[in-house]
């Protein structure tokens, strides 16, 4: 396929970001080399991206991101250093452009500031290390009250002007990702009129994902395929994301491209029905999965068998940890492995990879989810079938959504991947 230089740069442009965004600090060479470019074309296109203020020259790689292993060597860097006498110079992301981030919950919304460097670190989704630059507050129940505690948030972090505000969204977003479609548990954010709001309020564009589907694009973009049998292996490109927090929600990449379907419905796994389940989920329906295995729904699980109406998830939790699967617990987790079977059979994917609560809590808990799944997903009687625990790294994913769709140039035609 032809293409024209200038789409050729920036498709240079956009893999270089995608690269510094997955390995964090990287030396001109590395960057040459893993994205098969000349020394010469990668030093251009490091001069424009410096100059464009994406990227700045740093000390060192910093720390709390362990580099992805490069399969062309045995340890990055040290070939520049022996024969330079010196350590390579590194470019890393920006540290100075800075975008706020609203995350909406169904229970609490928090809303930060990040910065191109951070996204690249591996902490930075636990919020805890980052008090001052995070506000938090319980998710109010109109527009009006959304966008007052919002401002309010805005002020107290100082956000100024900045060209794109991330915000992810529990709802269904609509393909122009500026309408929500369909929030079953926050149904006053359907419509067009918050993401407009948002905009207005921070004088920005807004980028706006799902937030499953930005748990996805996260751990695409962090080359991490989380803890396969405990060791960090390399991103699948295909695999399914199931998420447990307040809600239950899956995404879908395959060839390391998020699926949609024509509706933007893509990934509701957590309103499939569970035979002989009666509670009421907040869709309208009754028997949700999501009702089992939620937080909410593990905690009314809990509530049940111990006769404890009051207990928090704090003591729910707690007790996951200490006892680990218990009779109480089994049949939820059963039925949630079942439903994901479900999944990997009709999309074909061999990895599957749970983020969020409930899987955290104890490793009983992925035990039981993958016996369940191994069970009934036929493609694990043909091919390896890996369950991934993984962490969340959201603002990775808006970050990486955020740079292709409103940071860097667009390509305007189709570019062709390096192999
Ligand atoms: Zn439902």
């Amino acid at each position: 396929m032809y293409q024209h230089p200038s789409q050729l740069r920036i498709a240079n442009v956009h893999r270089t970001f995608r690269m510094l965004l997955a390995r964090g600090a990287s030396s001109r060479a590395e960057l040459a080399r893993l994205n098969g470019l000349s020394p010469v074309t990668a030093g251009k296109v490091v001069e424009g991206m410096l100059e464009a203020g994406w990227i700045e020259e740093v000390e060192s790689r910093g720390e709390g991101r362990p580099a992805i292993q490069d399969p062309g060597r045995m340890s990055s860097g040290s070939e520049e250093s022996a024969a330079m006498g010196r350590p390579p110079r590194l470019v890393g992301l920006s540290s100075t452009i800075r975008f706020p981030v609203v995350e909406i919950g169904t229970q609490q919304t928090s809303v930060r500031t990040i910065s191109l460097a951070e996204a690249a670190a591996a902490d930075f989704d636990v919020p805890t290390h980052h008090g001052a630059t995070f506000v938090r507050f319980p998710t109010p129940r109109s527009v009006a009250g959304f966008l007052s505690h919002l401002g309010r948030a805005r002020d107290a972090l100082g956000i100024g002007s900045s060209r794109a505000v991330l915000v992810s969204v529990p709802g269904v977003l609509g393909s122009d990702g500026r309408e929500i479609v369909f929030s079953p548990n926050l149904r006053w954010t359907n419509g067009r009129e918050l993401i407009e709001r948002i905009e207005g309020l921070f004088a920005a564009r807004v980028c706006a994902v799902q937030e499953i589907q930005a748990l996805a694009l996260g751990l695409l973009a962090s080359g991490d395929g989380g803890q396969a049998g405990g060791t960090l292996g390399p991103s699948p490109d295909s695999f399914v994301l199931v998420d447990f927090g307040d809600g239950v929600g899956g995404a879908v990449v395959t060839g390391g491209q998020l699926l949609h379907g024509p509706q933007p419905l893509c990934g509701e796994i957590g309103h499939t029905g569970v035979y002989g389940n009666r509670r009421r989920c907040g869709c309208g329906a009754v028997g949700c999965l999501e009702t089992l295995v939620s937080c909410r729904g593990v905690l009314q699980s809990f509530r049940t068998r111990w006769r404890k109406p009051k207990a928090t998830w704090s003591d729910c939790a707690r007790h996951i940890a200490a006892h680990g699967v218990e009779p109480w617990l089994a049949p939820s987790i059963d039925a949630a492995g079942t439903v994901i079977a479900g999944a990997l059979n009709l999309v074909g994917a061999a990895d599957l990879v749970l983020t969020g609560d409930l899987p955290s809590l104890h490793p009983e808990v992925l035990v039981a989810f993958e016996r369940r799944v191994r069970e009934h997903a036929l493609v694990g009687r043909f091919a390896r079938l890996t369950c991934h625990l993984a962490p969340r790294r959201r603002m990775l994913g808006l970050v990486a959504a955020a740079a292709g769709r409103i940071l860097l140039p667009e390509p305007s035609l189709p570019v062709a991947e390096a192999s």
